[in-house]
Formats: C-alpha cells, sequence, structure tokens
C-alpha cells in the first residue's frame, strides 16, 4: 500500500487540455473517487497514477517515490475496466493466475492466492468455468480478482459497473466496499455517477474541465459545496437554483427572490455581500419544507407530484419557475393544490453570479 501524492500534474493533448494543474494528497489506505461529467479528465488523471499516460507536468509521487516517468509496470498499480477484457479463452482460474504466472511466482503460492481472493468474492464455484459463461456480474468479480491476487499498492478501478443493472451495480459496489475494508488498500475509483462516489468513498475529488472542484469527505461536498457546479453536481434531485438580489430589510439583508425573501445571517460587509448584489441562490430539495404556516413561508402552487416510494419529489411551481420539494412517501400532496412553502434558512447557500464561487 502506498500514498499517492498528485502536484500540480497537467496533461495535453494537442491544444486540448485534458487534465489543469491537478493537486491530490491521497492518503494510505484511502478509497477516493473522481467525479465529474463526461470529458473532464477523470480517465486521464487515473492513467496518469497508472503510468498509462504520460503527465505533460507536474509529479506523481507513490509515497516518497518519484514515478512520474515508471512504466505501469513498476509502480505496482491493479486496474479494473469497464472493458473487463478477460481472456475468453483460459478458465475463470487461468485469467486469475496469468498475472502472477507472468510475474514467475510459483504454481503452488499461485493456487492459494487464486483460491483466496475467490473466495473473498465468492466465486469460488466458477473457477473452471470460462468467462463466456458467466454473467456480467460474475465476470466483474472475476475482473476484480483478477486484480487482488496480484496483491497491488494502489486499486484503480474506471467505470467498472458501468454494464451492469441498477440492482447489480448495487451488489457489486457493496462487495467493492467490504473487500476495500479487508485488503486496505488505497484505491482511486472513476465514476461519473455521484451517488457511487458518495457511498463508497472516504473522499471525492469532484472535477471540471480538466480541474478539480473540491476534494473533500462525501458530506463536505455535499453540505457546503465550493461553488454551483459541484451543488448541482453533488445530489439527486439536484439543488434549486434561483437568481436573487441581496437586498436590505431593515437592519438585515436578505436574499430576494422574486417570489420570496430569505433572511440571510450576516451582517453588511461580511464576506462578499452587500446589498444591490446579483447573486444565485441555491437550496437543496430535502431542505424545501410544506409547512402549514410560518412567517417565512410563501405560496407555491404543486404542478405534479413524483412518487419515489420512500419519498415524493413534489414540483412547485414560484413565478414562472420551478421549485422541488422532498418530502415524506405518506405525506398527501396533490397536483393543483396550493401549499405554504418554507426554506429552512441554515442550509441554503448564496454563489457569486459570475465565477460561482460559494459565498454563504
Ligand atoms: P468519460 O466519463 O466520458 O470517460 P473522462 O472524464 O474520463 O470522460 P477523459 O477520458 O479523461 O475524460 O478525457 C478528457 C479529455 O481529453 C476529453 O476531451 C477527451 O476527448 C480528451 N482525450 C482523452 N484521451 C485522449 C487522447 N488519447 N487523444 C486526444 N484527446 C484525448
Amino acid at each position: 500500500m502506498t500514498s499517492i501524492s498528485l502536484d500540480a500534474v497537467g496533461k495535453r493533448f494537442g491544444s486540448l487540455r485534458a487534465v489543469e494543474s491537478v493537486d491530490a494528497q491521497i492518503q494510505d489506505g484511502e478509497f477516493i473517487s473522481i467525479v465529474g461529467p463526461s470529458g473532464c479528465g477523470k480517465t486521464t488523471t487515473l492513467r496518469i497514477i497508472a503510468g498509462l499516460e504520460e503527465a505533460s507536468s507536474g509529479t506523481v509521487l507513490f509515497g516518497e517515490e518519484d514515478v512520474t516517468d515508471a512504466p505501469p509496470e513498476r509502480r505496482n498499480v491493479g486496474m479494473v475496466f469497464q472493458n473487463l477484457a478477460l481472456y475468453p479463452h483460459m478458465s475463470v482460474r487461468k485469467n486469475m493466475e496469468f498475472g502472477l504466472s507472468v510475474g514467475g511466482v510459483p504454481k503452488d503460492e499461485r493456487t492459494d492466492r487464486v483460491v483466496e481472493a475467490a473466495e473473498m468474492l465468492d466465486i469460488e464455484e466458477l473457477l473452471d468455468r470460462n468467462p463466456s459463461e458467466l454473467s456480467g456480474g460474475q465476470q466483474q468479480r472475476v475482473a476484480i480478482g483478477r486484480t487482488t491476487v496480484l496483491d497491488p499498492d494502489v486499486f484503480l478501478l474506471d467505470e467498472p459497473l458501468a454494464s451492469l443493472d441498477a440492482k447489480l451495480r448495487v451488489e457489486i459496489r457493496e462487495e467493492l466496499q467490504e473487500l476495500h475494508r479487508r485488503i486496505g488498500v488505497t484505491t482511486v475509483y472513476v465514476t461519473h455517477d455521484q451517488e457511487q462516489a458518495m457511498t463508497m468513498s472516504d473522499r471525492i475529488i469532484v472535477m471540471k474541465d480538466g480541474e478539480i472542484q473540491q476534494f473533500a469527505a462525501p458530506e463536505e461536498v455535499y453540505a457546503d459545496p465550493n461553488n454551483e457546479f459541484v451543488a448541482h453536481f453533488i445530489g439527486t434531485p439536484s439543488m434549486n437554483f434561483f437568481d436573487c438580489e441581496v437586498a436590505r430589510s431593515g437592519d438585515d439583508l436578505c436574499a430576494d427572490l422574486g417570489f420570496n425573501s430569505v433572511l440571510l445571517d450576516v451582517s453588511e460587509g461580511d464576506r462578499s455581500l452587500s446589498s444591490g448584489e446579483a447573486m444565485r441562490f441555491g437550496v437543496r430539495p430535502e431542505h424545501v419544507d410544506l409547512v402549514g404556516d410560518g412567517a417565512a413561508a410563501f405560496n407555491a402552487d404543486v404542478k405534479f407530484v413524483e412518487p419515489t416510494g420512500k419519498d415524493k419529489i413534489v414540483h412547485l411551481e414560484v413565478g414562472d419557475e420551478t421549485l422541488k420539494a422532498i418530502v415524506e412517501g405518506e405525506e398527501r400532496v396533490e397536483a393543483g393544490e396550493t401549499r405554504r412553502v418554507a426554506f429552512r434558512a441554515e442550509r441554503i447557500h448564496l454563489f457569486e453570479a459570475d465565477s460561482g464561487d460559494c459565498v454563504y
């Protein structure tokens, strides 16, 4: 196992800047996810860690060792990709042994390591089958097993669950978490699925346009997003956003949304808030309450309701915009009703209109 340090790592493909000045200190044994939209540089960053892609700038350290120019075989990394690339003509056992044979590991030790990994992944029964005789989930376990037998210092996974159905995705996700708990190897996991990243990781790297937007624990990324992009990308359904203006209300400042005015718990001059400033207001659907009454409440018409089982997503009309709220599944809410609605004041955010930086 090892820590990984990325220091000002960049990658250009011709004039395209795929990765830009990435700094990240990954602790020994941590499970890190890199998450972000398609093309934001996740895979390129992973491939630079693996040594499959040469960084155009910056340095990569494994522990104290500078591996920036080291080829993949000198890094002891194990990799699992969405395309599993199992050898179709070899049994599961042979697939799992292959890397060990290439590495010159004696036959007895190979057998022991394969059996141990197979037990851990619950695929002992499948060792003599060929990949074509396995389900997608079983093939995925073999690919993971083939990597864990090599006892890598770093485990790199690139969208390994993308081709599985939703239920199996959750099942294998849980197995991967359990595996990580047991072997404790430093893991970097690439996904565009924020839910996977949130549930699996010690910390998350959120990327956009080749740059890290935030690198923090899932709870922090969720509760204290650095900017509007992170706030929007993390959380389903995503945060509600509205244009607003900071306005004076007696001695206080408030965010004037047109349909509602939300008191801000800051004095004028505090941070970058000043009266008259245009801002973006953000509130998560779970922090929008359909209340009986209250001073801060406002009227909103229910457009439609989406039941998810556990809860309901309520789409409300405010001015000519939509506000989403989440309420418990048992709560009665009907399309066409007018409801009193309030924001949980302590959970709202303000983002700078230009930069998108979170300032409140
Ligand atoms: P996805 O989720 O779609 O896999 P990603 O976040 O992993 O995307 P990358 O694969 O890292 O993104 O790609 C980042 C950018 O670099 C993209 O614009 C991509 O088109 C470009 N890119 C990646 N590899 C190459 C390459 N070998 N040659 C040229 N451009 C590349």
